[in-house]
């Protein structure tokens, strides 16, 4: 069904992929996030709701906004989405990753899924709202934000800390990652509804030595030990552990096709799902990747220290048990230093809230089964969730079968479908009615 709400969240999806929002993590380099929230606050105040510019710093803003609901004593529910993107090389995309061009019945475009779609169904939704006389049953804030793709310092973070009123009231939250379709037949998709995500935890480690010349015999060399233990912790598998909202999942996709799964040995239930087993692998036990080496300044130097950065995502509890593993591979000598710490979150798959997103989706979709899973990546609900609010990732589409939707996400021809996009709103519609 054609709404006014479904034909504008093209246009407002494709306008806001062509505002280059690329977030490289370097504040030097950051650019568009401002013409995005402006853009943002232009639609909002258009049909008369009183949105607020917020910059972090210069360049930087994020855009908050309250619609007033008919029971303003119940809590408010929180829509939020990020403004920025990852950066895209044109030379290596079908498109230009800037063009929001409309192709095969995608639009396509560095954001298309992460998450300009989310940002445009929800304009969509709320300017029909405002320009038809609306109001939803309680208090909506709605949050777009800059910096989410460098660790939300600058966006999310900053609003929770700095600007915490805006958020007053506020029980609950949707967001990314979650709302999407897994096609199990034609008459069954799973929607993966966000309900946990995992922890970061980015080391540096740094190795000491002894220093001395190139050409000597030297048995203390820190550009050895750390390699050493760089190479122990990459090869490295950490133990699995099934946590609620996993094993949950796992029943449910045992269920759906029709597959036995052992939950105490996931592992080859997971390696049937898919395009989906990257994302669920990560989520049964704690990671740990190298990803950056740092040591020397001169070829013939032995130096005497060196460095290497750990990308480490932690499953929810499991944080000083990972640490204590993470020791014993390293090895006693090894300096840790923390650079970024962020915690796991998880919460139930039950209540009205999650109620409402079954029934929503399966009114557009009478294949719909709504289904709770842990996302191995953070988002801006790590920022929210410091307010006491619970966060889940639902941001609804319908998904074609063949579609790889989870490479995707950072990746080359990032595209999203116009139909799912607007079954999208069709649900974000219904859903936020009855939240
Ligand atoms: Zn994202």
């Amino acid at each position: 069904m054609r709404t006014p709400a479904t034909d504008e969240v093209i246009d407002l999806c494709r306008d806001l992929i062509r505002i280059d929002t690329t977030n490289t993590g370097d504040l030097a380099t950051s650019a568009g996030e401002r013409a995005a929230a402006e853009y943002v606050a232009t639609k909002l105040s258009e049909v008369g709701l009183d949105p607020q510019l917020l910059e972090s710093r210069p360049g930087r803003a994020s855009v908050v906004t309250r619609i007033p609901g008919a029971d303003s004593s119940r809590g408010a529910l929180l829509v939020h989405g990020h403004l920025d993107v990852v950066p895209a090389d044109a030379s290596e995309w079908s498109v230009h990753p800037f063009s929001g061009e409309i192709k095969d019945d995608f639009i396509w475009g560095r954001g298309a899924v992460d998450m300009k779609d989310f940002d445009a169904m929800s304009l969509a939704v709320v300017r029909d709202w405002q320009r038809t006389g609306y109001v939803p049953p309680r208090d909506i804030v709605l949050a777009y934000t800059a910096d989410e793709e460098a660790g939300s310092d600058w966006g999310a973070k900053f609003l929770v800390e700095e600007h915490p009123d805006l958020f007053e009231g506020c029980t609950e939250a949707i967001g990314e990652v979650g709302g999407f379709s897994y096609t199990v037949s034609n008459d069954l998709r799973l929607y993966m509804v966000q309900t946990a995500e995992k922890g970061i935890d980015w080391l540096r480690v740094h190795a000491t030595g002894r220093p001395g010349h190139g050409s000597f015999v030297h048995d203390d060399n820190a550009v050895t030990a750390l390699a050493e233990a760089v190479a122990r912790v990459g090869r490295h598998r950490f133990p699995v552990v099934v946590t609620p909202t996993v094993r949950a999942f796992l029943e449910e996709v045992g269920e759906a096709l029709q597959i036995e799964i052992d939950p105490n040995d996931p592992e080859a239930a997971i390696a049937k799902l898919g395009p989906i087993a990257t994302m669920i692998g990560a989520t049964i036990r704690n990671t740990a990747n190298p990803t950056r080496l740092n040591a020397g300044y001169k070829d013939n130097v032995i130096p005497g220290r060196a460095s290497a950065t750990i990308d480490c995502r932690t499953l929810p509890g499991q944080f000083e048990l990972f640490r204590e593993q993470l020791v014993e591979v390293l090895g006693p000598d090894l300096e840790i230093e923390s650079i970024h710490r962020q915690p796991a979150l998880e919460t139930g798959f039950d209540g009205a809230l999650v109620d409402a997103m079954a029934l929503a989706l399966k009114a557009e979709d009478p294949g719909a089964h709504a289904v709770p899973y842990m996302l191995s990546g953070g988002t801006d609900a790590k920022s929210f969730a410091r307010l006491g609010i619970r966060c889940f990732g639902f941001a609804p589409l319908r998904l074609p079968p063949d579609l790889n939707f989870s490479a995707l996400f950072h990746g080359i021809d990032e595209r999203v479908p116009v139909e799912g996009l607007q079954f999208g709103v069709r649900v974000l519609d219904r859903f936020l009615r009855q939240s």
